[in-house]
């Protein structure tokens, strides 16, 4: 007898992460359920799905327990954005609590292996530079940010803590700044504020001097991170990430030179608690996963150009 496809849950299923993660599983010939709230998501990121016989969709809030039947939980249900996660941030928190406290109940119910999509922000504004899972990290209790980055470092404790007592398999990695097309042009992270700024003949808003940096993952390579993950025997935390860093203003450079050299750069204040540099160790992750990035940051962009010139066309 042939053996039934894997039955999946990805919450946050409707999101820039999720979708292309339902795309990938969907491809492989497995069963999606895709969870979202909607509220940085959107049904438009997953039309091909809608309607397959191995696709559902639920319009659902991670911070209200659900019961289905599945053998793997992609928990990504988070807004990412700063912009987005600190518009309600008491709501970021219980999405990040109870959100994790309820898909782990479920894990545990149904038997099922858990993945969390926490963040390299767990890392805060880093003293130690770059960053290994084994770093402990600097982060603000009580800043604008403290909704997101505290609220994903008690769900990796969650995660740990029912493994420990209750045998949960837990997959738990770390992601650093992921960009693609499917982000959202208002999503207010920098990727996609400078190609939509200069797709619209804008200046480039560079918060800060632009000094500070960031190192910047295509969406398909990590996506193959998370697949990888979730298949592996490694319960992580594992860093995925791609290494290159780049200031921001060099990003602002590559963008403005892609689209349009004219545009002029705006200064803007640098937000509270900005990580000054951020950039991930990612031995681990090729040592257990065999994985590392290979799309670099002049051909991703090149993608997500591509993208966002067709949605603003
Ligand atoms: P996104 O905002 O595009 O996706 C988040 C999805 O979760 C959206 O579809 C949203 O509607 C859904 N959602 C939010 N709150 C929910 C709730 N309470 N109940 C149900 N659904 C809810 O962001 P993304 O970039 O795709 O991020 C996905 C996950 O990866 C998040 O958990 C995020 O913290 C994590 N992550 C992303 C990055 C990145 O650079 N993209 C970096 C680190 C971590
Ligand atoms: N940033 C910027 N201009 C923008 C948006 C962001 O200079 O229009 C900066 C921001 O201050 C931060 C970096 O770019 O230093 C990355 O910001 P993003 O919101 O993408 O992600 P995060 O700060 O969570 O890494």
């Amino acid at each position: 007898m042939p053996l039934s496809p894997l039955r999946n849950l990805i919450t946050g299923g409707a999101g820039f992460l999720g979708s292309h993660l339902v795309d990938r599983l969907m491809q492989a010939g497995e069963e999606v359920i895709c969870l979202d709230n909607y509220f940085t998501g959107r049904k438009a990121n997953i039309p091909a799905w809608i309607g397959h016989p191995r696709f559902e969709l639920i319009r659902h809030d991670v911070t209200e327990s659900i019961r289905l039947e599945v053998d793997r939980i992609w928990h990504l249900a988070c807004p990412a954005s700063p912009v987005h996660y600190q518009h309600n941030p008491i709501k970021t928190a219980k999405t990040s609590f109870l959100g994790t406290y309820n898909m782990l109940g479920l894990a545990r119910r149904v038997g099922a292996r858990l993945l969390l999509a926490s963040t390299s922000e767990v890392y805060g504004d880093p003293e130690l530079h770059p960053q290994p899972e084994s770093y402990r990290g600097c982060v603000n209790t009580i800043g604008p940010r403290s909704c997101y980055d505290e609220g994903k470092r008690i769900a990796e404790t969650l995660c740990f803590d029912y493994n420990r007592m209750h045998g949960v398999a837990i997959r738990v990695v770390r992601i650093f700044n992921t960009y693609g097309p499917r982000m959202l042009p208002d999503d207010g992270r920098v990727v996609s504020n400078f190609i939509v700024q200069a797709l619209r003949g804008e200046p480039l808003t560079l918060y800060g001097q632009g000094s500070q940096t960031r190192s910047f993952c295509y969406v398909d390579d990590l996506v193959e991170g998370l697949i990888r993950m979730m298949n592996s025997d490694h319960m992580g935390p594992i860093n995925l990430g791609n290494p290159d860093e780049f200031s921001i203003r060099q990003l602002a450079e590559m963008v403005r030179a892609k689209i349009n050299p004219e545009l002029q750069f705006i200064h803007r204040p640098l937000p509270a608690d900005d990580p000054l540099q951020r950039q991930p160790v990612i031995g681990l992750a090729m040592q257990e996963l065999g994985w590392q990035p290979s799309i670099d940051l002049e051909q991703g962009l090149d993608a997500t150009i591509a993208y966002f010139r067709q949605c603003l066309a």
